[in-house]
């Protein structure tokens, strides 16, 4: 519900209407059953909102998007084991704009259907690329929202991009968050399971944070675990987060599930982690996300030889010699 006050909100009764329906926008995107009082920063901010959207559309006709890749590594040897698509909005204007504050509005106005097949293909095909130089053991790995889970059939859509740019189903992995697992479908859930079939792995992502109960997480088809970088940020300082995390960890082997740590920013997280037995982080100490030719000159000024020996390179964090000494130092004594 969204309320306008007479005469804080507006003096005439047509903009009092429209200053409620303002709020009433605020309350659907801030949760369910909840209401919302109209104030001055709520226009500014669906102006910025009716702006972007209509930016979004052209510049998905005019392909501003660019996408991002950010590795996740094996604690033991810093082998990348796959590596994050996070798009990016180059606005012509406003330089670039940031995820969280564009795919909220792309997955409102369902824009996130056209977005996410660019996302898709273009994701694939740079891995393709990769992949037939060598990278053979690494994925790709692509967020796919709720919207997309409700309005595509998944396994054809997911194969035909696969065939489209010739990647092996093995080297794509979708994230999924929690929240978007409990809202799924039963046909999205079943259409996952084919694509597992096919070798697609399945990650459920911000886990931790949607509130599923342990009994459901049992019968999802998820391969892969993603701890929020909430529980890592907060396990430093807190016995009780510290606890969670421990039992998040324990729960995953139970479940036979792969554990990738997110948001580690700090050598003491990275061997916190590794001492709970995490065996694949993801952060800002390793990597923050990069553009394709970045990605691309790391990997391969390695050489072609390892490459070629294990399907994927090492990336060592980008510390200064410092922590990374500390870091390989930790290595050598485990
Ligand atoms: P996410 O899927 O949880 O992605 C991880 C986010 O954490 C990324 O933000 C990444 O840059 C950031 N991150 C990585 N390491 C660290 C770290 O050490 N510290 C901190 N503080 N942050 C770290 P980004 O790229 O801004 O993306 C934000 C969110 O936007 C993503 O969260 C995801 O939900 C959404 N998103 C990004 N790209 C896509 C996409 O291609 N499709 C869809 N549907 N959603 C996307
Ligand atoms: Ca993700
Ligand atoms: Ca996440």
């Amino acid at each position: 519900m969204g309320i306008a006050v007479y005469p804080d909100s507006a003096s005439t009764p047509h903009a009092l209407i429209q200053m409620a329906d303002v709020a009433m926008y605020r309350a659907k995107t801030d949760g369910r059953g909840i209401y919302r009082i109209y104030s001055p920063e709520m226009g500014a901010n669906m102006r910025r909102y009716h702006y972007l959207l209509d930016e979004m559309r052209l510049a998905i006709d005019s392909g501003n998007f660019f996408l991002t890749f950010q590795p996740v590594i094996n604690v033991d040897g810093c082998h990348i084991n796959y590596f994050e698509a996070l798009v990016r909005w180059q606005h012509p204007v406003e330089g670039t704009i940031t995820p969280d504050e564009f795919i909220p509005i792309a997955e409102n106005s369902n824009l996130i259907l056209e977005l996410g097949d660019w996302i898709l293909d273009e994701a694939c095909r740079q891995m393709a690329a990769w992949y037939n130089a060598g990278m053979k053991s690494a994925r790709i790995s692509v967020n796919i929202s709720a919207v997309q889970l409700k309005y595509k059939a998944l396994s054809e859509w997911v194969l035909t991009s696969l065939q489209k740019t010739a990647l092996p189903p093995t080297s794509l992995m979708l994230e999924i968050t929690e929240s978007c697992f409990i809202d799924a479908p039963d046909e999205a859930i079943r259409e996952l399971e084919k694509l597992r079939q096919a070798g697609v792995i399945v990650a459920i992502d911000d886990f931790g944070t949607g509130f599923s109960s342990l009994a459901v997480l049992g019968n999802l088809p998820v391969d892969v675990l993603k701890i929020d970088k909430l529980f890592v940020s907060e396990a430093m300082n807190n016995k009780k987060y510290n606890k969670i995390l421990h039992s998040i960890v324990d729960m995953a082997k139970q479940l036979e599930l792969k554990v990738v740590a997110e948001g580690i920013e700090h050598v003491e997280q990275f061997e916190l982690l590794k001492s709970l037995g995490v065996k694949y982080i993801q952060g800002y100490l390793i990597s923050r996300p990069q553009r394709s030719s970045v990605v691309g000159e790391k990997i391969f000024d390695q050489g072609y030889s390892g490459l070629a020996q294990t399907g994927t390179s090492t990336w060592l964090p980008q510390t200064s010699r410092l922590t990374s000494g500390r870091i390989l130092q930790s290595k050598a004594a485990s």
